[in-house]
């Protein structure tokens, strides 16, 4: 069972990371950014994607064409629209992320749709 930590988090991030919401897009900071680095949890700072496999989708929000690693985040069925989506959450803290589609870039295809707030960038020499 999920574990809400909501009286521990400002309130965008419990919005955002554990009541499964959205954030408006273009509003984000990791919207636009595309220095070289890593994209850690928001809350728990483990480890979740690579500025390398970032790219622009023009849509709003940061997408990234996979996780560090997959360890890292898993997935849950999302009904809450009129289609099926697929959440993804952190593996350390169980926040939610975002959504991943399967209208990523090849080879996968895959694009993980994230939300900004769920995230915090540091840059990083070894991905250059
Ligand atoms: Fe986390």
């Amino acid at each position: 069972m999920k574990e809400k930590k909501f009286l521990w988090l400002p309130f965008l991030v419990a919005v955002v990371g554990f009541a499964t919401g959205i954030e408006r897009p273009y509003s984000g900071v990791h919207c636009n950014r595309f220095e070289k680095g890593i994209y850690a949890c928001a809350e728990c700072s483990l480890e979740l994607f690579k500025s390398q496999d970032k790219y622009d989708a023009g849509n709003g929000w940061p997408n990234f064409t996979q996780p560090i690693a997959s360890k890292n985040v898993y997935f849950l069925e999302d009904r809450t629209l009129s289609f099926k989506r697929y959440e993804v959450l952190c593996r350390g803290c169980h926040s939610h992320l975002g959504h991943v589609f399967n209208d990523g870039p090849p080879p996968k295809h895959l694009r993980y749709c994230i939300n900004s707030i769920a995230l915090n960038f540091k840059k990083d020499a070894s991905c250059l």
